[in-house]
């Protein structure tokens, strides 16, 4: 991880600005042809004082759009300073986190992992339709029961038959035997085209996918099929702890990576990112949009900057080793947090390379579960587990006070 550096606040705010000044300025260039062009003066002052020492805010009330995808063909001029620290933030994460070769990849900062979850599918479906001629009957996506419910919503949107496989119980790995099945019955229904969805940390449980499980088996059935992986939330740390990642791209399967920026990275909500091996995205050209210069190949059209901007921020106020030494500590306390389970005789689910820990909820009574916050599998129905998240916030004071509590309910119950 050799060109993710960290800067000083010095460096950061003269780089913010010389994008800025790149860019078209509203308030005092004649920029006649754009709609949204300058905010709201009476709401957002381009002049208050501490604008000076907040690059990310700056950027916010300056305003950029940077609609469409700035990795590859022209963008708009009029923003492309910000669109070129866009480029540099898709560098850091593409090539330091993921493995991508230095310019074989494309991408852009979504809203968040949704939308980058559906313009993956949305991408491997017209890719299928051209090149292949498929019949939107004849593609299928493929993804755990544990994946997120973007993937049924975006099969919804474009209209492909979504198959879920069995997770073990408590190992949450693919059911092997179950995937064969579903995939024999999915062929003999017409299914010739497999988009496979891998998770990179699922949002209840924090597993991860193995991706050869689904080659092994899709590899001997007549299909052509394409892996995305959905990292949006394992994506900043997962990399950083597995000795073994082989769901980036140097697995040759994989096509696309969602990533999301508002989670680990503690980005504002509406940053997510996209990522796909160069020559793909194209696959969702929409050739209507030709007021756009160069060409929209996004899902969401105009966007802000300052997403991008705050990306880059976050990424080098720590450089690689910062945030490998951020990450460890997360993982160091939810490795103490799992032992005094351990000593306390309560079931959990946890990957060792994440920093989620799902404990099984007949172990936990739900008046604690209450007063702590946690999250449950099921808000409706009769709930199995309940999820605690290690964040940087989630401190071993208060996982300390948990466990005294839950310790003097086990102490009575045993
Ligand atoms: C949160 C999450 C998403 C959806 O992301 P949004 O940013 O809320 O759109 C998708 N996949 C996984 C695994 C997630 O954890």
């Amino acid at each position: 991880m050799t060109n993710w550096r960290k800067l000083s606040k010095d460096e950061q705010i003269l780089r913010v600005q010389k994008a800025l000044k790149k860019n078209v300025n509203f308030s005092n260039d004649a920029t006649l042809g754009y709609p949204a062009s300058k905010l709201d003066g009476k709401v957002f002052y381009s002049d208050a004082p501490f604008l000076t020492d907040a690059p990310v805010l700056t950027t916010f009330v300056s305003n950029p759009n940077h609609i469409g995808c700035h990795t590859t063909g022209i963008s708009e001029s009029a923003f492309e300073g910000t669109h070129a620290m866009e480029r540099e933030a898709l560098d850091l994460i593409a090539i330091e986190i993921f493995k991508a070769e230095p310019g074989k990849y494309d991408g852009y900062i979504a809203s968040g992992g949704t939308e980058a979850n559906i313009q993956a599918m949305w991408m491997y479906r017209n890719y299928f339709q051209k090149t292949h001629n498929a019949k939107v009957e004849e593609i299928a996506l493929l993804a755990s029961e544990d994946t997120h419910y973007s993937i049924a919503k975006g099969a919804n949107l474009l209209m492909l038959d979504l198959i879920k496989v069995p997770v073990e119980k408590y190992s949450r790995a693919i059911e092997i035997s179950n995937l064969d099945k579903l995939i024999a019955l999915a062929v003999n229904q017409g299914k010739k085209y497999i988009i496979v969805f891998c998770n990179m940390g699922t949002t209840m449980f924090g597993s991860v996918d193995d991706p050869q499980v689904y080659v092994d088996v899709l590899e001997r059935y007549p299909l052509s099929f394409k892996m995305h992986v959905d990292a949006a939330y394992g994506g900043f740390i997962y990399p950083f702890l597995t000795p073994d990642n082989k769901l980036d791209f140097r697995n040759p399967y994989i096509h696309s990576i969602t990533v999301d920026a508002h989670k680990m990275l503690q980005a504002p909500y509406g940053t997510g990112i996209f990522l796909c091996r160069k020559g793909w995205i194209e696959y969702v050209l929409t050739p209507e949009a030709s007021y756009v210069q160069g060409m929209d190949i996004t899902l969401c059209g105009s966007r802000s900057g300052a997403n991008a901007v705050a990306v880059w921020m976050i990424l080098t106020t720590y450089g690689a080793n910062g945030w490998f030494e951020k990450i460890k500590v997360l993982q160091m306390r939810t490795d103490w947090f799992c032992h005094q389970l351990d000593l306390l005789h309560v079931t959990y689910f946890r990957e060792p390379y994440m920093n989620i820990v799902t404990l099984k909820a007949s172990h936990i009574p739900k008046s604690l579960a209450k007063k702590f916050h946690l999250v449950p599998e099921k808000h409706e129905t009769e709930n199995d587990w309940y999820k605690i998240v290690i964040m940087e916030h989630v401190e071993v004071e208060h996982l300390n006070s948990f466990l005294t509590e839950l310790k003097a309910v086990r102490s009575i119950t045993a």
